[in-house]
């Protein structure tokens, strides 16, 4: 089969916009990893997202975010070595249209705020939170991933960044407007949460569509649909998923923890 640095690439994991993703065996240790490469097509030319991206994750060391071991240049392919994760992300645990049960919810949002706590306190934004990026280990515990769009919060406020990037059901009405900030990681978990606790996202439909409802419809009650929901996690997810930055949790920490208080109500 195929050899990238001291890998041999053994077979695909999974695929986004910008990588495939191959699990690999150390030709030497026989040790397993993820390797992570780079899509030609989708760099345009240029290959500096993805080394910022393994400089960003490479740096975060933390229990629940993907651990970088190492990286690599074959020929023109630069390639990135994580840990393998071998039980697959949260959207291949839990597809479209099966609720997750409240204190699953609470245990993957703690697990997940925890990281991005860390992460936003080394001042990243990761911008790209979705549960295809949340990989699950062998003891099942959450780890934080896809680092590739993760924008430090110097070069948001230096070049005042007017930049859209993200997937659109989970993004934040000021990262829309191209105003990222740390807050909008919170509503991208809120959208999580939503979509988990009911089985849906609050937000489907055309581009424009989800766009329109992003920046201004309210989510519809949870409760309407799951009626079992105490009311005070209800409230709790919609304060997360404000439009207004400012009328979210102060910090990603606060959300975690009040949805925990408000799953013991
Ligand atoms: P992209 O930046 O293109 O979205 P990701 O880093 O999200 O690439 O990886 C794409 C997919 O590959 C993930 O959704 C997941 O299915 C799989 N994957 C990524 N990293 C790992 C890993 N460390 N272990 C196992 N599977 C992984
Ligand atoms: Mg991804
Ligand atoms: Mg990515």
């Amino acid at each position: 089969g195929k050899q990238l640095g001291n890998y041999r690439l053994i077979r695909l994991l999974g695929e986004g916009a910008f990588a495939r993703v191959y699990l690999g065996e150390h030709i030497y240790l026989g040790t397993q990893a993820a390797i992570k490469v780079l899509k030609m097509e989708a760099a345009n030319g240029s290959m500096d997202g993805f080394y910022i991206e393994a400089r960003n994750i490479a740096r975060l060391i933390h229990p629940h975010i993907v651990r970088v071991l190492d990286f690599g240049v074959e020929g023109t392919t630069p390639f990135l070595v994580l840990d393998y994760a071998s039980s697959g992300t949260l959207r291949q645990r839990h597809p479209n249209g099966t609720p997750v049960p409240l204190a699953v919810v609470v245990s993957y949002i703690k697990q997940i705020a925890e990281a991005l706590q860390y992460a936003h306190d080394e001042k990243l934004i990761h911008r790209d939170i979705k549960p295809e990026n949340i990989l699950l280990g062998r003891r099942n515990e959450v780890l934080l991933s896809d680092f590739g769009i993760a924008l430090l919060m110097q070069t948001v406020q230096a070049q005042n960044i007017q930049d859209v990037a993200g997937t659109l059901p989970y993004m934040a009405p000021e990262q829309i407007q191209g105003q990222p900030r740390q807050a909008s990681d919170q509503y991208s978990l809120g959208i999580m949460a939503y979509e988990w606790l009911t089985g849906y996202r609050p937000f489907y439909g055309s581009i424009t569509e989800v766009v329109a409802q992003q920046l201004s419809i309210a989510p519809s009650s949870l409760r309407e649909k799951v009626p079992t929901l105490p009311e005070a996690v209800e409230q709790v997810v919609f304060t997360a998923l404000a439009k207004d930055y400012n009328r979210r949790f102060g910090s990603i920490q606060a959300f975690a923890t009040a949805l925990e208080q408000a799953s013991r109500l």
